[in-house]
């Protein structure tokens, strides 16, 4: 079964190519076609000019946007991310991963996204909060806590959330903590959650490799991104004795055969912003023996397992041959292409999909939209359990999956949450309930 693509959407190429992976998956599903041609169309976009007053008094205009791909199961989640390369495209290719993560994790919500363009590094965070607060005013419509649910995303953190809840709730006339998650405890945040993201994918790379029986002792760990994600994910691995060998943020990285002390580099970054392979004691931290390497350098390592915690796009056609790590985890969204896929496959390299690894973050999303709603809060154990319990019971499916119909865990995965978006969509009545018009 074909369906075209839709031309408003022909020439938006990470999309495009997000949207690959989905007709690989669609041979092992038994959906209509209507569902099918449902899935192909984002079901809201949202375009604002954001003016804000900057603090020598001029006006700047920002460029934001929010995509709802889909609201079948629920309504739409997903975060929100500034950088200078956001665009539609761009957002609405996240908001499509955001559909397939919520089904795949069997969470009752749709997909969305949102971001502004601009480099944060530039502005003050007086100019940052009138910013956020421009964001809400410009899409408050278009949101709600059973709208569409906003979260943190790169370069965005819980104070951003708590700032945007805040002009929520203004315009609202009502506290209104569940439009977002991610939110500082004390506005009604969850435990756990900042460490959620990390501590899902750190349950289910367990899960896998211990099918592999690949022993964390002698297993050599490179990490691209040493930010939210990635710096929580590095220290959870080391605490169990993977041998965390390389990190990376956007200005390079650092690499030590024997491994890294990953909490002695967080403390120096957090102090310092920097990165310097060091061992720290209290207040003092000495430099130990490391070289410097690039980020492509990074990637190209000879380690059993490479983490991208960074940005899409960062394994292509041009770097997936010098790739030379035994498994991949992606916990950035889209680090590699759909051509660097087949030629990861090509060489024997394991991926496990951004999908699945890095869906601990909206799992406690839903967790803290519960909490918000009921007025109960969870403690940060039973927060971890319930997290855990989810995130390994969704691998193990997806692994199931993969295993009955040999194919990747990236197409199980999507064939995974085709299977409960298919049934969603479909229960709204398909062209064959109709033709037949039978009870
Ligand atoms: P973050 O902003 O905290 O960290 C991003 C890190 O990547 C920083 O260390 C930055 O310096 C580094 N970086 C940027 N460009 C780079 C480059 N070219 N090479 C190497 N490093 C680079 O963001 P985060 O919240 O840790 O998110 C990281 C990734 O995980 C993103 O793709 C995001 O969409 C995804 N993700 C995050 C969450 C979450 O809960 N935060 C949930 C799901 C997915």
């Amino acid at each position: 079964m074909t369906i075209e693509t839709p031309k408003s959407v022909r020439e938006l190429s990470l999309f495009e190519d997000a949207r690959k992976r989905l007709d690989k998956a669609l041979k092992y599903v038994s959906m209509s076609e209507d569902a099918l041609r449902r899935l192909k169309y984002p079901k809201a976009s949202l375009s604002v000019s954001i003016p804000v007053r900057m603090d020598n008094g001029s006006l700047k205009i920002f460029q934001g946007y929010r995509v709802r791909y889909d609201d079948t199961r629920g309504p739409g989640k997903g975060g929100v991310r500034y950088h200078p390369n956001v665009s539609i495209d761009e957002v609405q290719s996240l908001a499509f991963w955001m559909t397939f993560k919520c089904a795949l994790l069997n969470l009752p919500f749709g997909g969305a996204k949102g971001g502004i363009t601009l480099n944060p590094k530039e502005l003050s965070r007086q100019e940052l909060e009138r910013l956020s607060r421009g964001y809400i005013d410009a899409i408050a419509d278009f949101i709600g806590p059973n709208v569409d649910i906003l979260a943190p995303d790169v370069y965005t953190n819980a104070t951003i959330m708590g700032w945007m809840m805040d002009q929520y709730s203004i315009i609202k006339r009502q506290v209104s903590p569940a439009v977002v998650t991610g939110k500082p405890l004390m506005m009604g945040g969850s435990q756990g959650r900042n460490s959620a993201t990390a501590m899902g994918a750190f349950y289910a790379i367990n899960t896998i490799l211990h099918k592999f029986e690949q022993i964390p002792r002698q297993t050599t760990v490179a990490i691209q991104g040493f930010g939210n994600v990635g710096a929580i994910l590095a220290e959870l691995l080391a605490q169990v004795g993977y041998k965390v060998v390389a990190v990376s943020d956007s200005q390079g990285g650092l690499y030590a055969q024997q491994g890294l002390d990953i909490p002695s580099i967080r403390q120096y970054k957090h102090e310092n912003r920097g990165m310097k392979a060091v061992y720290c004691k209290d207040t003092v931290c000495d430099i130990v023996e490391h070289k410097i390497i690039s980020n492509k350098e990074l990637l190209a390592l000879d380690v059993d397992i490479l983490i991208p915690a960074a940005l899409e796009n960062q394994i292509t056609a041009a770097n997936a041959p010098d790739i030379k790590a035994k498994y991949i985890f992606e916990v950035a969204n889209g680090p590699i292409t759909s051509a660097a896929d087949e030629i990861l496959e090509g060489q024997g390299i394991r991926v496990f999909p951004d999908i699945l690894i890095n869906a601990g973050g909206v799992t406690v999303s839903y967790f803290e939209w519960v909490q918000n709603r009921s007025g109960l809060y969870w403690t940060e154990a039973e927060v971890n359990q319930r997290l855990e319990q989810k995130m390994v019971e969704e691998t193990e499916q997806t692994w199931c999956i993969a295993q009955n119909t040999g194919t990747s865990m990236r197409t199980a995965a999507y064939i995974h949450a085709l299977n409960r978006l298919g049934e969603a969509l479909d229960a709204k009545g398909t062209r064959d309930y109709y033709v037949n018009n039978q009870w």
